[in-house]
């Protein structure tokens, strides 16, 4: 997505093999969430190409063009190609972080996660759609009885299960989880992750995991995709990506993890990040993250840095890897 006045994304071509977990990180305000929200057509992509299953559904020509001088241009192009998202919608769900302003405080839990069995047809009758959000209910963890309630009378944690058992309601294959852990405590937060990867195992799902730091995202995903200011810096298996870091970003955001030793943790030497992020409408000529590098050179300032392959499936955009 890009314009004057849009969150801007930019340039970004990804894939999700089916059953895996994409983690995707960054501070707020690099495009992770529109990123997650655009793939699902819940924001209205304006160019680009979404592919879910071998299916086109979206393909449309980018109306904002940079002159030399980087400004962006409107210009005429055709219609965007789009499919019927119904069936999408069932197949493709999202579980938001805050559960407490998505789910609708004057309906039961009962009928929150019904809506989607109701919408769908995916039931024969009023019993059936009883029985299935019961056994949604104990699925995620909860009282088959708590159907009954109101979502105030729940915790953090048990609206977020509530906001699973309601996405789960429909089948889906694959789920953006945007940022579904940053509103809870810690020990909730290794509960939430844990459900979530018993519920791929079991359900052969397809995740986004999308949040703001690196630390829980380690945990659930099979590769994690580094973004900053509506650009993708690094990505690559999680495990080469906690152990061989490349981009000064992801470097940064690494050593501000807390280790939960004290002796380790007070010895640990943490990346700070100077200067401001710059707006993601108006960003700087060249590397976007310049400002906040301590490695940056004249280069940086007059050169973005392309995504481009440094070892087995890992990618950097960053010249200090030409060096
Ligand atoms: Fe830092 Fe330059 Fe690499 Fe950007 S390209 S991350 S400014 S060294």
């Amino acid at each position: 997505l890009k314009g004057p006045g849009v969150q801007a994304v930019e340039d970004i071509s990804i894939f999700i093999n089916r059953g895996e977990t994409l983690g995707l990180v960054g501070e707020s305000g690099c495009g992770k969430t529109t990123l997650g929200r655009t793939i699902l057509q819940l924001h209205e992509p304006t160019s680009g190409k979404i592919v879910y299953d071998g299916e086109t559904i979206f393909e449309g020509q980018d109306p904002w063009q940079r002159d030399e001088e980087g400004q962006l241009h409107h210009v005429k192009v055709p219609k965007a190609k789009q499919a019927n998202m119904l069936p999408y919608r069932r197949k493709m769900q999202i579980i938001f972080q805050d559960p407490y302003a998505s789910l609708d405080p004057k309906m039961k839990v009962q009928d929150i996660i019904a809506e989607g069995i109701r919408a769908h047809g995916l039931a024969k009758s009023e019993k059936e759609i009883k029985e299935r959000v019961n056994e949604l209910l104990v699925t995620v963890g909860l009282n088959a009885q708590y159907g009954e309630r109101y979502i105030h009378e729940f915790s953090g944690g048990q609206r977020q299960r509530i906001g699973i058992a309601r996405a789960l309601a429909v089948e889906p294959e694959f789920i953006v989880c945007d940022e579904p852990i940053s509103a809870l405590d810690v020990s909730i937060q290794a509960q939430i992750v844990n459900l979530l990867d018993k519920l791929q195992e079991e359900k052969g799902l397809t995740y986004m995991f999308i949040a703001h730091d690196l630390s829980m995202v380690k945990y659930i995903s099979d590769r994690v995709m580094v973004m900053y200011l509506g650009k993708v810096v690094e990505i690559t298996a999680a495990d080469r990506l906690y152990e061989q870091p490349a981009h000064p970003y992801t470097q940064a955001l690494l050593s501000a993890i807390p280790i939960p030793d004290p002796h380790v943790e007070a010895k640990k030497e943490r990346i700070k990040m100077g200067g401001e992020i710059p707006s993601p409408v108006d960003p700087p000529k060249g590397c976007r993250f310049q400002n906040r590098c301590k490695y940056a050179t004249e280069r940086c300032r007059e050169e973005e840095p392309a995504l481009r392959l440094i070892g087995e499936d890992h990618y950097v955009a960053c010249h200090l890897e030409d060096e």
